[in-house]
């Protein structure tokens, strides 16, 4: 069992019941029993407790037998989390200066917003907020996703199907028919698919997608790089986000110390950590399975793409050039980000730095 990223065990079962429990799963989840030497996926209901859970089954083949991972998602019900939580963007936990920036990406009428991070970052998560507070304001929105992990209320959701002749491509003519006002991509673009994304970014359709990248200033030179044309892309991409989860230290023995040297030497320049260079560190307890955490959150870095960015773009920039840029714009890093959560006491500097690319350490 992975609980906040980390795995447990949870119990054992015997070679007989694994089998049992295999075909259970996998015909809950409707995929072919006999299909055996292949991997496979799909999605479940199962109940949990008092509550139907969502979950995203998915098979593979080991040398023992069949493998199944079950991943479940946080949202129960997500039409009455919805009305329990009137402001959309609540859950993200946004600090009130980056909640204004993706306030203003928001408002944008058309062009392309980028919400970057690695697999398991919560992209997903920050895509549907986002998507739900457009839609709270009552514009159209339609979702193309590769599986539907919760239901949107108020948002058009349409499930890939490649082998059904549904691909992102079709998809994406079947939304643009529909003329809605916010157009989300649960997966990005193939290369067949981003002239059809510029199109309709330009023709007063917002897209938002995912982008696997290690920050913003990454995400808007690779996108910049899949459209081919940067004074194009410069035009079209409006802004970009980028996350990290990282696990709260658990309160209940959590412990406050001087940082290291070496950890000190980590912390830019300049940076409000290093007027009181202290962490707080959590050994574990009973109260947190002795793991030390207490859940995870996201922390952000939010980038619109406006002035001296947008001209960066439209030049050959290199990464290290647009950062630059980023940060004279008042856009702080993501490892700026997690050493002020490791000040307010939120984060601990070793999550901070394990969880944050270094500054400067760009790879684009
Ligand atoms: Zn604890």
């Amino acid at each position: 069992m992975r609980v906040d990223g980390v795995l447990r065990a949870a119990g054992v079962i015997s070679s007989t019941d694994h089998l049992r429990y295999v075909n259970w799963l996998k015909a809950r989840a409707g995929l072919a029993l006999p299909r055996r030497a292949e991997p496979n996926r799909g999605a479940a209901r199962l109940r949990l407790g008092q509550h139907d859970r969502r979950c995203r089954v998915s098979t593979s083949p080991t040398l023992y037998g069949e493998a199944v991972a079950l991943r479940f998602h946080r949202a129960v019900d997500p039409a009455v989390e919805a009305l329990e939580q009137p402001d959309a963007l609540a859950p993200l936990g946004l600090r009130a200066d980056q909640a204004a920036i993706v306030d203003l990406l928001l408002r944008q009428p058309n062009g392309i917003l980028l919400v970057a991070g690695p697999a398991g970052s919560g992209r997903t998560t920050m895509l549907h907020c986002l998507a739900r507070a457009v839609a709270g304001r009552g514009a159209a929105v339609f979702a193309v996703e590769e599986a539907v992990e919760a239901e949107l209320p108020g948002i058009r959701q349409v499930k890939l199907e490649p082998e059904l002749g549904l691909d992102i491509v079709n998809a994406l003519r079947a939304a643009n028919r529909q003329d809605p006002a916010l157009l989300v991509l649960g997966v990005p673009p193939d290369e067949g698919a981003w002239p059809l994304v510029v199109e309709m970014a330009n023709t007063g359709h917002y897209v938002m997608l995912p982008w696997q990248a290690q920050d913003a200033a990454a995400a808007l030179l690779e996108a910049t790089r899949a459209i081919g044309d940067p004074v194009l892309a410069a035009g079209t991409l409006v802004g970009a986000t980028a996350q990290r989860l990282v696990r709260r230290p658990c309160p209940a023995c959590a412990a406050e110390r001087e940082l290291t040297d070496l950890e000190r030497d980590q912390v830019p320049a300049g940076h409000p950590l290093l007027q009181s260079p202290r962490t707080v560190e959590s050994r574990g307890c009973e109260e947190c399975g002795y793991s030390g955490t207490a859940g995870r959150y996201a922390i952000f870095e939010t980038a619109r793409v406006e002035g001296h960015v947008r001209r960066q773009m439209s030049g050959d920039s290199t990464g290290e050039a647009l950062r630059l840029r980023l940060r004279e714009a008042g856009v702080s890093s993501l490892r700026w980000e997690a050493l002020l959560r490791v000040a307010a006491q939120q984060l601990t500097v070793t999550e901070a730095l394990r969880a944050t690319p270094a500054d400067g350490a760009g790879t684009v």
